[in-house]
């Protein structure tokens, strides 16, 4: 396993390595749900490689940038046994030099959701994963369905921009008592972490109601935020059952329907989704 930590030397890698190349950005920490993206990535192409990168341009100033969890030995021992090619894990001052001035902007899909919530998140996520794309150049790259929005926008951006790359979702691993991993997971109490089951609960109401033909979106909103309502150490942030492709709100679910949701546990903030099929 090679670690890249420079730009130059990842381009003058590139032309070298076996066709085709998986890329799976993460911001390190690494976790079942990583891990499952590497492992797919290694079973479809020739090369793969990783990125670790912790981007400061998709966390809001009041966010937890700084205290974004961090443990890179781990990170490359876990990698190193999955069979990783390259990682490829530059600094702040690499990706972001002092002159750094140009954006990416995948519009109206960007202003819902997570995108209301965190003002400028999308601007750093599509800057940051057209850099890597530009960089490594990946024949594929990996995402993870956990991050519902974010894959939603990077399709878009690399169809709307003409990227040559295929752009694969795969599936949320879940703890076993439902809970999405996440390395801000780490964060919460022992009580909190309990309490955070509820929102595994409520997208399985939602899926449930469906399932037994519910079809008002309002509905199926309102008895999942009356279920997490009923965890006091829980406030939600937003329920959405939405359009998958725009994610536009929805009146009468119609089938493939996006069901998110954000909440704040303590100080951590979680997120999680379904697809109502
Ligand atoms: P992050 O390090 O949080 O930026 O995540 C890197 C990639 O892993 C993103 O594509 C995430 O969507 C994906 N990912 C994170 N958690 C999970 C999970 N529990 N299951 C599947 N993919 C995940």
């Amino acid at each position: 396993m090679r670690i890249i930590e420079t730009i130059d030397e990842m381009r003058q890698l590139r032309p070298k390595l076996a066709e085709p190349v998986g890329l799976v950005p993460t911001m390190g920490y690494l976790h079942e749900g990583h891990l499952s993206l590497a492992r797919q990535a290694r079973l479809e192409n020739q090369t793969l490689v990783v990125s670790i990168f912790v981007n400061p341009t998709q966390f809001g100033p009041q966010e937890d940038f700084r205290q974004y969890p961090r443990n890179p030995q781990r990170d490359l021992a876990l990698l190193e046994k999955d069979k990783t090619d390259i990682v490829f894990m530059p600094s702040a001052a690499e990706m972001y030099p002092p002159q750094f001035s140009s954006w990416v902007e995948v519009g109206k899909v960007t202003e819902r959701l997570e995108g209301a919530s965190r003002p400028g998140h999308f601007s750093g996520v599509a800057t940051v994963v057209t850099k890597l794309l530009n960089i490594v150049q990946p024949t594929r790259a990996y995402f993870g369905q956990k991050d519902a929005q974010q894959a939603i926008v990077i399709k878009k951006m690399v169809a709307n921009l003409n990227m040559d790359v295929e752009i694969v979702i795969l599936p949320t691993v879940r703890e076993p008592d439902g809970l999405a991993i996440s390395s801000r997971n780490t964060y919460l109490s022992p009580e909190e972490r309990q309490a955070a089951v509820v929102l595994y609960q409520a997208l399985c109401l939602a899926q449930k109601l469906w399932v037994q033909g519910e079809t008002n979106a309002q509905t199926i909103r309102q008895q999942m935020t009356d279920l997490i309502q009923k965890e006091p150490l829980v406030t939600i942030d937003y329920v959405s059952v939405a359009n998958a492709e725009t994610l536009q709100e929805l009146d009468t679910v119609k089938s493939p329907a996006l069901v998110s949701l954000a909440v704040r546990i303590g100080k951590t903030r979680l997120i999680d989704n379904v697809v109502l099929e």
